[in-house]
């Protein structure tokens, strides 16, 4: 099995005390010596994950493998990714700033986003990313004025909407026409002869697409890959010139609860093997450099978020919801899209006294639910709950709602936690406030 088809880190036991370990660092220790909400990420689940990659896609001669940094962007993660070979796909100067920071070498950077701003571009050319993901009409102007500032050549791909439908929750298809994201493919050809013609400091390398998250079909990443290679056959015969590099974006989906059943990394790799060697043949391309940027399916099975469980609630007749520490603001996916998790107390009872409850979260909105109806072992106040696969759009996704603060990330590893993000302090909540002298 893949770590993507796994709820849980392949660390996780239950040790002599009877509580649920991680990386052999006890959770409920962990959760005394650091406090809660805390994330956890294990570090053998991550490196497991990235070589599982590297490992399926070395059936493919060139291939880049690019971590979708708003999976989870913090410096000590960047670092690991890069020692693995992981090169980074980031979206924001703040994500530029991190992998920099983390000395990532920039030239395996891609820069994606649909409304990247100057300052960003300039800062992206003078740190040296090595591709641009181009995604509309604006930016190729744009850019390609900042490249000529600078007096420099700006590989690019151009990012389009390949009209791929994949069953995922609306908001996070982004391949199918009526889409946010990149050039149409009716637009493809315009931009091309802009580049050619009149951008002189672009260089067209290759075509990026990216059609979703949360993937469990295989179909459609054949099919993604068909159309762009359709793409560069139709540009080669109209402008002459071979495109060699293909962006096919991440997507992979991964396991939150039994319910769900993504494919495995290895068979992921084998149809996009599959598909660029049956379409090169058939449009008489030569193989192109693939690049993938997978997020969630590194980050999600190695995360793990601890809660310290608090009041309780019986509705009469109804529901019994039990709190905890936090919530919305450390993990907005449940409250935003629906989206389902698996949890365990991990100070584990001896006599199991299963019960169905709802947990919520603290914050003020009733929608803050985090788990609707989970069985779980006799929740009583003061118990830790250990959450599973958080690790992806959790804390990227975190805010400060309610002014509650940030939770700490620590890292676990034979037995070893180490802080990677510290908790926030009330002072920076604070820090950025100004109270102007008038009022
Ligand atoms: C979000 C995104 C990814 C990563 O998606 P995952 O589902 O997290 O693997 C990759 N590429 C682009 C362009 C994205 O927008």
């Amino acid at each position: 099995m893949s770590i993507n088809q796994k709820i849980k880190p392949a660390s996780t036991t239950i040790n002599a005390n009877g509580n649920l370990e991680i990386g052999g660092c006890d959770l409920v220790e962990l959760a005394n010596e650091y406090s809660t909400p805390l994330y956890i990420m294990d570090e053998a689940t991550l490196r497991g994950v990235a070589r599982e990659y590297k490992k399926a896609f070395s059936r493919l001669e060139n291939v880049n493998m690019m971590f979708a940094s708003k999976a989870l962007m913090v410096s000590a993660v960047a670092k690991i990714l890069s020692q693995e070979g992981f090169g980074f796909d980031v979206v924001s100067s703040g994500e530029l700033y991190t992998i920099k920071n983390a000395n990532v070498d920039m030239e395996n950077v891609t820069f994606n986003g649909n409304n990247k701003t100057c300052d960003e571009l300039n800062m992206a050319l003078d740190m040296g990313v090595g591709r641009i993901s181009v995604d509309n009409f604006l930016e190729l102007a744009l850019l390609n004025e900042i490249a000529k500032s600078k007096n420099k050549i700006q590989k690019i791909l151009l990012r389009i909407t390949p009209g791929i439908e994949c069953h995922t929750h609306e908001y996070i298809q982004t391949g199918h026409l009526d889409s946010k994201f990149g050039f149409d493919l009716t637009q493809i050809d315009e931009a091309v002869e802009l580049i050619l013609d009149e951008y002189k400091n672009l260089e067209l390398t290759g075509l990026h697409a990216h059609i979703g998250s949360q993937i469990f079909e295989t179909q459609v990443f054949f099919d993604e890959i068909g159309v762009i290679l359709k793409e560069i056959k139709r540009i080669k015969d109209k402008f002459g010139i071979e495109l060699y590099e293909i962006n096919a974006g991440g997507g992979l989906g991964v396991t939150y609860t039994d319910e769900d059943c993504p494919p495995s990394v290895e068979k992921i790799a084998q149809v996009f093997a599959e598909s660029i060697e049956k379409h090169c043949k058939e449009y008489n391309l030569k193989q192109p450099v693939l690049y993938i940027e997978p997020g969630r399916s590194i980050v999600a099975t190695a995360g793990v978020t601890l809660y310290t469980i608090g009041s309780s609630k019986q509705v009469p007749n109804g529901r019994k919801y039990i709190a905890v520490d936090g919530g919305m603001a450390d993990n907005p996916r449940p409250s935003m899209y629906g989206a389902k998790y698996f949890a365990q107390i991990a100070n584990k009872k001896e006599d199991e006294k299963p019960q169905t409850v709802t947990v919520a979260g603290r914050f003020c909105e009733s929608g803050d639910i985090l788990i609707k109806d989970i069985e779980l072992n006799d929740p009583q106040e003061g118990d830790i709950l250990c959450v599973y696969n958080t690790g992806a759009y959790g804390y990227s996704m975190s805010s400060n709602y309610n002014r509650v603060l940030k939770p700490a990330m620590v890292l676990v590893n034979s037995s070893q936690s180490d802080i990677i993000v510290k908790r926030e302090t009330l002072e920076q909540l604070i820090q950025n406030d100004v109270i102007p002298d008038r009022i």
